[in-house]
């Protein structure tokens, strides 16, 4: 089959369109025929190379994959099938998983990360749980858009955060896939929500999705805008995956009793905490981390029914992931970008 992979660490250069071995089909598993992949940041950290993190050579990245199946092991799904994949690979049989927390599985990986050859290619194989079946209206480019940033940023607001009606969010980097996504989930749910961007088109988007206020982090300090915005109050929650660039003034913007998830550090992974005002206003600080099947399905349920919608920013053949890792890497997106393969 044709696939994208890497032979080693570096820029978007390493990344080759060639010739790959077809995956072999293993009992319990589904053998899908890629038609969209979307990108995640993961794929640029994994690209670049991690520390402690051995990614067996040559790779494929990608881990929101949607397409047909092509061959199963499994007598309930047919040839033929559309489907979108649950990119979270987790044993099946520990506690964690057979407790519905999937994502805290020993043995959790992200499909197209580390052991599992991800969706830059023509063929993917995934365990039949990881298959979730589309409705004929859900295209496969939307569809590919969709489940790793809608699963975090729902395991985000509403496991962690635990959201409730009426609440003011903070969702940091509105053209991003989680913060599109949180935003659209927290609007849902009868948040008003608060959103950042860096350019007039993008803030004008965010509002567009559901953000009450846009905040232009460029221009104006965001914990001095959410006071001036909430009558000095600050917010319920904070959505950060924007790491130590935002991370100071993200737990500045909270109000008493405030929530803080984050699930991910793309300026830098250390951030400063006033431990007096941790304790003096009783905030609450969450780590979240994907997210689990169960929940791809509720938040699912609402895709299909039109209620949240994964924005496309830009479609690469699959030939040109390149290109499309620059794009990403430089931030000029807002939404989902997507291979076509
Ligand atoms: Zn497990």
């Amino acid at each position: 089959m044709k696939a994208v992979r890497f032979h080693q660490h570096g820029g978007p250069e390493v990344l080759r369109y060639e010739e790959a071995p077809d995956p072999r089909l293993e009992a319990g598993e589904v053998l899908v025929r890629v038609r969209s992949c979307a990108l995640n940041h993961l794929d640029i950290w994994e690209r670049r190379g991690l520390p402690n993190i051995t990614i067996p050579m040559p790779h494929i990245p990608g881990s929101d994959v949607a397409g047909e199946v092509a061959e199963s092991t499994d007598p309930g799904t047919a040839v033929g099938t559309r489907v979108m994949l649950q990119p979270g690979m987790s044993c099946g049989h520990c506690d964690a998983c057979l407790s519905g927390l999937d994502n805290e599985c020993p043995r959790y990986e992200v499909l197209g990360y580390q052991h599992h050859p991800g969706g830059y290619a023509e063929f993917v194989k995934v365990p039949v749980r990881n298959v979730i079946l589309l409705p004929d209206h859900v295209d496969f480019v939307r569809a590919a858009a969709f489940p790793l940033t809608f699963l975090t940023a729902w395991h985000m607001l509403m496991t962690r955060a635990q959201l409730r009606r009426g609440e003011d969010v903070l969702v940091l980097a509105a053209g991003s896939g989680v913060g599109q996504a949180a935003i659209q989930i927290a609007h849902l749910h009868g948040a008003r929500v608060f959103a950042t961007a860096g350019t007039d088109a993008k803030l004008d988007r965010a509002r567009s999705l559901g953000a009450f206020e846009a905040i232009d982090h460029r221009r104006q300090d965001i914990a001095q805008e959410i006071k001036r915005l909430t009558n000095r109050r600050g917010v319920d929650v904070v959505i950060e995956h924007v790491g130590e660039a935002t991370w100071a003034k993200s737990v500045r913007s909270l109000a008493r009793g405030g929530r803080l998830v984050t699930c991910g550090a793309t300026t830098g992974g250390h951030g400063t905490l006033d431990l007096h005002a941790l304790f003096a206003k009783q905030l609450t600080l969450l780590g979240s981390y994907m997210g689990t099947k169960g929940e791809l399905l509720r938040a699912a349920r609402f895709f299909f029914a039109g209620q949240l919608a994964p924005v496309v920013d830009r479609i690469f053949p699959l030939a040109d992931a390149a290109a499309a890792h620059e794009r990403l890497e430089a931030s000029e997106q807002f939404g989902k970008i997507v291979l076509e393969v």
